[in-house]
């Protein structure tokens, strides 16, 4: 992983990755007087003229971006705030730019739109992946049609119209890891798309791996709090001004407010990152002795990384973990007993929470590929992981 990255292409600052995180899209705020970047809640902007507002609402509407001097025209086509926290995150991943949704789901729709409405409405898909993602690939719901495949066999699942490869490392819940490099080989020209959900960019850059995409639900790591939805693509500008174009169509644009929120989160995220890492690692490693659990998931631990990606492609194990209790009756019994951890979907924030993918996350998964009944999902907050070990302690005692 590259240790320096421009903080900003203005001012061609280099900087590391922790520094960027603090300021990145913020270098133009203490010319304008101000500490922290202002918020922009203006669903139309004055229009200079007629032909200049058609010039700028054609070139928006069409995927562009804003030219200096310009007219917003109207929320849905541009907004300042939103575009500052689009920057942030491309100096993060490493990409020309990124673009902005109400969800992670949102940016993957549109991701997928710009796929068909580019005549390519294939995608390989490597499983497993997140609920969401792998429900819209299945029910075609877009007009994309789906093969599955093994992360070794994507050449040969690919198609003269494949538009994109989608695959998630590491994957969710199983906490899988597939070489992105490998698969971007054998994906050729087609783009691949990487869901960074898990690892952030504070693990794993995709791009430099030979990602053209790489998609997050900013509501889990990027917040980082639990208090704010949000979806990105990073990707190139080709890309970006499909994507765009579909957002500006389509109207899955993220709120100036949640824009600003998941901007003042990415400031903490390496921390974040590193820290609940670090407790993951000490719960995982407790789960692992423990008599009723028969198996953990967690690519800290031995024989989880057979390619040898931790440390290579992935800069860390990350705060995520599953581990197995034998049976559904154990798993719903331990996932009501915590009082610490909080009993409920999503992952990623300050606080630990433990869930039942098969019935939840995971639930609209064909039955062939649905995580085991017995599993349950651990994301590892910022509590001491001494007293998570001892709330999951009295959670498993249960089962006696
Ligand atoms: C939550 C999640 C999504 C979907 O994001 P939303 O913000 O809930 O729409 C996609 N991928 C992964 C890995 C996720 O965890």
């Amino acid at each position: 992983m590259s240790t320096e990255t421009r903080l900003s292409t203005d001012r061609r600052m280099a900087a590391r990755p922790d520094t960027v995180a603090v300021h990145a899209a913020r270098e133009d705020l203490a010319a304008s007087g101000v500490h922290v970047p202002p918020i922009d809640l203006s669903t139309t902007y004055p229009l200079p003229d007629v032909e200049a507002g058609g010039d700028a609402y054609e070139r928006l509407a069409t995927g562009g971006t804003l030219v200096e001097g310009d007219s917003p025209v109207y929320q849905r086509l541009w907004n300042p705030t939103v575009a500052r926290l689009e920057r942030a995150v491309a100096g993060l991943e490493g990409t020309d730019e990124a673009v902005a949704f109400g969800s992670g789901m949102a940016a993957l729709s549109a991701t997928l739109l710009a796929a068909v409405a580019a005549g390519r409405p294939h995608v390989v898909a490597v499983r497993p992946l997140y609920g969401g993602t792998d429900h819209v690939l299945a029910t075609g719901l877009l007009g994309t049609r789906v093969s599955w495949a093994e992360p070794d066999e994507v050449a040969g699942a690919l198609q003269p119209d494949t538009g994109l490869v989608v695959l998630e490392t590491p994957a969710n819940p199983t906490l899988q890891l597939v070489d992105i490099a490998a698969v971007a080989e054998q994906a050729g020209s087609v783009p691949v798309l990487v869901d960074n959900t898990f690892a952030t960019p504070v693990l794993q850059r995709p791009a430099e791996h030979g990602a053209r995409l790489v998609l997050h639900s900013a509501t889990k790591f990027l917040g980082g709090h639990g208090d704010v939805m949000a979806g990105l693509v990073a990707t190139d500008g080709e890309w970006a001004t499909r994507v765009r174009g579909v957002r500006a169509l389509t109207g899955g644009l993220l709120h100036p407010l949640a824009a600003y929120q998941t901007h003042r989160g990415l400031q903490t995220l390496p921390v974040r990152v590193r820290a609940q890492s670090d407790h993951a690692q000490v719960v995982a490693h407790w789960l692992q002795r423990h008599p009723r659990v028969s198996a953990v998931h967690y690519p800290g631990l031995p024989g989880t990384d057979p390619r040898g990606l931790v440390g290579t492609q992935l800069a860390g194990t990350g705060a995520v973990l599953a581990f197995d209790v034998g049976s559904y009756a154990a798993a719903a019994t331990v996932a009501r007993s915590t009082r610490l951890v909080t009993h409920a979907v999503s992952l990623g924030g300050v606080d630990t929470l433990i869930q039942h993918p098969a019935s939840l996350t995971h639930r609209p998964v064909a039955p062939e590929a649905r995580p085991a009944a017995s599993v349950l999902r651990l994301s590892v907050g910022l509590e001491d992981p001494a007293d998570v070990v001892d709330d999951l302690a009295t959670a498993l005692a249960a089962l006696d």
